[in-house]
């Protein structure tokens, strides 16, 4: 009879060494939700321990003192209690990203404590002693199992609470974690002999052991430092604590570039290399925070000379022929970072800004930082106008050399007066790539579409001798699928047919798909589209890709024809840039394809570009871009003229 009961005790004991060896030999963040689990598993070792004594003391109950029966019995019950109380904190302090719990709410949360601590004091406890068993009842010990499982439904109400930052399977653990030690307390009440709560408390914290606090969980083991999750973790934990601390992030800005031609395991090799950089001055609480970055808090500013000896040595890495680029980012969370997403989103915002430039150490500074809220801004005023109609586009007219009159024009997105405020101008080139980036290109891409069919439709601008109207497609857009079967819809809602939109497409580098680019600018083509290559000579618009697709025109960029007409220049360098010029035209008219110059600002180059058999003409020479009013207008005027 002994025996039996003793091995449960065991059985426990041995799983608790098992969790706290495995626990000892790893590194733990310095989280409040670690402090709370290593209370709890103290907690657990000790109430194994009182289970022991009180299996002993019982079966020995003539034995020992009565005061000592009853103590260890008490000290036992109890930490069933505080245990069950802790679990709920913990996993409290999981679900709400280490938040703290308010005193009030605290307050009335220790009430099922101070309960089964006046009923522990005062309450008196009964045993039955039989031949085959020995143990403890009473109301005490009910009292005491019922705040228990108060904690235990307060716990789970938490884990059905859609709000909370839990995943699925972290859910599950908990409530499973939760279900086992409900259910051994259900079958102790039932078979009170058996004596198996230490085994369902062990088996409880067990079940939250394997899926928050194991290594796995915080630990990328490729590298051999903490992973996102436990950076974010942090991130919460300093922001709960509110402070001052400083985030030092290195990170290596043509990652996707060396993983690209060189392989997964050198870009592994990159971050290996950096980690043991890193742990070399900052010890093992290394972060990988992003795909290409590691990461490391700090609790003060970190030495120039200190950050200058970490680059010079990052500076040795060196892989085959390449060379790594790496930037070092230093941003003071006490001072920028209001909420947890300020954090991620201050990261991103400087990697974008440092994206190409040469390794360095750029920390967050005010003007930085004024171009953060600046692009923040227009992330808010591009999401408001899309709501509240704040765009409108302007034209800007195209000359046709051959006919010598306006025959079509560009239309240009830009925010109405109103809706940018003290913002003043903002170009179409710095906010077109933040709503790429925010994921609102799309719908932006839409309204343009929309805007531009209303203002053709109104102004009957085709009967004043306009042929089509030009309009710029994203790149997003021009891999969205079912682009051109959409697009047709959206204008057709206003009786515009697809003949009178010519598309602008700069293909760059990085479409995400080839196939689907090819894809949908034939069946752009086919529902009646016209399309340009737009910015050629910029880089991204190059000859192999003329081939491939089916242009009607191609729109000569600013940047290759200015060189050719820059006084300042000299000779050589223009005459270079001239014969560049004149080869371009000469190799895109051989081709059949008609060509439109941009950026025509003064009479020496429209002179040239006409003699040189260029189709059509566009620049501030003619008109700047102006509102669909005011274009008519323009348009009405030279057809008098
Ligand atoms: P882009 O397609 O290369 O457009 C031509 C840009 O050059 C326009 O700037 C235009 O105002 C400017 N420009 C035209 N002629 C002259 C000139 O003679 N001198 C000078 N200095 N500039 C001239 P804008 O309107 O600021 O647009 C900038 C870029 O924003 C455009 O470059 C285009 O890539 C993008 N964009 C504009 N509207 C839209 C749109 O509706 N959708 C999309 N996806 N992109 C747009
Ligand atoms: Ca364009
Ligand atoms: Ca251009």
């Amino acid at each position: 009879m002994f025996e039996l009961n003793i091995r449960f005790q065991i059985a426990a004991f041995l799983m608790w060494l098992l969790i706290v060896v495995d626990y000892r030999r790893n590194s733990h963040l310095q989280l409040l939700s670690t402090k709370c689990f290593r209370t709890l598993l103290i907690l657990t070792g000790l109430n194994l321990v009182f289970d022991g004594i009180t299996v002993y003391t019982v079966n020995h109950i003539n034995e020992v003192p009565v005061w000592f029966n009853d103590l260890v019995h008490k000290l036992f019950l109890g930490s069933i209690v505080i245990i069950m109380f802790f679990n709920f904190l913990y996993v409290y302090i999981l679900a709400n990203n280490q938040r703290r719990i308010k005193t009030h709410k605290m307050l009335l949360l220790l009430i099922p404590i101070f309960i089964s601590a006046i009923i522990i004091l005062f309450g008196k406890l009964d045993y039955r002693i039989t031949e085959n068993a020995a143990y403890s009842y009473g109301t005490l010990v009910y009292v005491v199992y019922v705040c228990g499982i108060l904690y235990l439904i307060s716990a789970f109400s938490l884990t059905v609470n859609k709000k909370i930052e839990l995943n699925t399977y972290q859910r599950h653990s908990i409530r499973t974690g939760l279900a086992i030690w409900f259910i051994i307390l259900m079958v102790q009440m039932i078979f009170p002999r058996l004596l198996l709560s230490g085994l369902g408390l062990i088996l409880m914290v067990l079940s939250v052991y394997f899926s928050f606090e194991n290594q796995k969980e915080n630990y990328d083991a490729m590298i051999r430092c903490f992973n996102k999750t436990a950076f974010h973790r942090m991130i919460c934990e300093y922001n709960e604590k509110g402070k001052d601390m400083y985030l030092l992030s290195v990170s290596c800005d043509n990652f996707e570039h060396i993983n690209n031609i060189s392989g997964y395991d050198c870009g592994l090799d990159i971050l290996k290399s950096i980690v043991k950089v890193l742990k070399k001055y900052f010890g093992n609480y290394i972060y990988h925070s992003e795909n290409n970055t590691l990461s490391v808090f700090r609790s003060s500013e970190t030495d120039d000379d200190y950050l200058n000896k970490i680059f010079e040595e990052l500076s040795q890495i060196k892989f085959d022929k390449f060379e790594i680029r790496f930037h070092i980012k230093e941003i003071n969370l006490g001072k920028y970072i209001v909420e947890v997403d300020d954090t991620y989103e201050t990261l991103d915002f400087m990697s974008n800004e440092l994206k190409g430039r040469e390794s360095g150490i750029y920390s967050l500074n005010e003007d930085m930082w004024k171009r953060k809220q600046r692009h923040d801004s227009i992330v808010h005023i591009v999401s408001e106008s899309l709501k509240n109609d704040g765009f409108e586009m302007f034209y800007q007219p195209i000359y046709n050399t051959a006919e010598k009159c306006f025959s079509s024009a560009e239309a240009l997105l830009r925010f109405k007066k109103s809706s940018t405020k003290d913002l003043g101008f903002v170009s179409p080139e710095e906010f077109i790539p933040i709503a790429e980036e925010k994921g609102m290109i799309v719908e932006l891409g839409d309204r343009v579409f929309e805007m531009v069919a209303r203002d053709i439709k109104n102004h009957n601008m085709l009967d004043f001798g306009i042929g089509y109207i030009e309009v710029n497609l994203s790149r997003i857009q021009t891999v969205a699928v079912g682009i051109a079967e959409h697009l047709k819809n959206l204008i057709s809602e206003y009786g515009i047919s697809p003949e009178f939109l010519n598309l602008e497409i700069t293909e760059t580098a990085s479409v995400s798909s080839e196939e689907i680019l090819t894809e949908n600018m034939k069946s752009l083509k086919e529902s009646g589209f016209s399309l340009s290559m737009d910015d050629f000579g910029t880089g991204y618009s190059n000859l192999s890709q003329i081939n491939k697709s089916d242009y009607e025109l191609i729109k000569l960029d600013k940047s290759i024809i200015w060189p050719a007409f820059d006084e300042k220049a000299d000779e050589a360098s223009k005459n270079s840039a001239e014969k560049i010029l004149e080869c371009s035209i000469n190799m895109i008219k051989s081709m059949g394809i008609k060509i439109v110059a941009e950026g025509v600002e003064t009479k020496e180059m429209v002179d040239y570009l006409t003699e040189h058999g260029v189709d059509y003409l566009q620049g501030y020479y003619f008109s700047r871009p102006i509102n669909s009013d005011e274009f008519m207008e323009f348009i009405k005027g030279k057809a008098v003229s």
